[in-house]
């Protein structure tokens, strides 16, 4: 693989690089102007929005974990494949993207099972992780890790514990940690740092697009060297994908939110790609390594 800068990277600390594979009509800022019986009538931009990631990705030599929708792999089952033949971690993100906090038990177990097989069916691997769709496990969802338990999930990656105002607890637990008595399921929540008294995300989002590159790096490092786990990091597809139809129905808040810097989203990216050694998060939580073509 291509390195151009192999000793500028930022080997220690054990960085996870994650992908949250879903179509720009699907996000939770939209949900309100576009119905979900509607998405069949968007033509899909995720499928090469996701492979242009691909290209990037292994173009650093970084590995990542894709939490991929249930809906897009139905749809694309070419490209749940190739992120497992290209060395990269097949994960679920649910099937529809209805978040875990809308759903009761039954359905989330119906839920998470179902995009859990579908996947498996279509890639021909174990699928371990799971996150929930805009970080929607939370207090509300006592049920929701046994629920992925009893699933059959290894772990989840669906809590970013900072104060948000449409998700996180500013009291939750920023390490890894298992979170069902007697079960081995880990929960690895996003990255956070602690400053000034203060709880701040360091783990991408919109969070990314709005900062300077070097405020990003620089965050991560101390992420790096304080949490006792994996420093996960997160983007979108459609992040990177500049050129996607605009929504003019929705909120002014969700427009600013969605659309801010998504022109000079691939060269930050590519940097944080130059900067930092990205690893599987199945890898950094040294979950023994399953099938695939890595
Ligand atoms: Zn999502």
């Amino acid at each position: 693989m291509m390195d151009t800068e192999p000793n500028k990277k930022t080997g220690a600390g054990n960085f996870s690089l994650s992908v949250d594979v879903e179509d720009y009509f699907q996000v939770w800022a939209f949900s309100n102007v576009i119905k979900r019986d509607s998405w069949d009538g968007f033509p899909l931009r995720v499928g090469d929005a996701t492979r242009a990631v691909l290209d990037m990705v292994d173009a650093r030599g970084a590995k990542a974990t894709f939490f991929t929708l249930g809906w897009v792999g139905e749809r694309d089952p070419a490209l749940v494949r190739e992120i497992v033949a290209r060395g990269h971690e097949l994960a679920s993100h649910g099937f529809d993207h209805t978040k875990v906090n809308q759903q009761t038990r039954e359905a989330f177990a119906k839920d998470a099972a179902h995009a859990k097989k579908l996947l498996e069916d279509i890639a021909g691997v174990e699928v371990r992780g799971y996150r929930a769709p805009g970080f929607s496990i939370d207090r509300t969802t006592p049920w929701a890790h046994e629920v992925l338990a009893e699933t059959g999930y290894a772990y989840s990656s669906s809590t970013h514990p900072i104060a948000h105002d449409h998700y996180g607890d500013a009291s939750a637990e920023q390490n890894p940690y298992r979170p069902v008595e007697g079960a081995a399921l880990i929960e690895a929540p996003v990255a956070t740092v602690n400053m000034l008294g203060r709880r701040i995300s360091c783990a991408g989002g919109g969070w990314f697009r709005a900062s300077p590159i070097t405020a990003s790096k620089m965050l991560l490092r101390r992420a790096a060297a304080t949490l006792k786990g994996p420093v996960i990091f997160y983007f979108h597809p459609w992040e990177l994908d500049a050129e996607q139809p605009r929504i003019n129905s929705a909120s002014a808040k969700s427009k600013f939110r969605h659309y801010l810097n998504l022109k000079t989203m691939p060269s930050k990216l590519d940097n944080m790609l130059r900067s930092f050694s990205w690893r599987r998060i199945d890898d950094q939580l040294g979950l023994a390594p399953v099938g695939g073509e890595a």
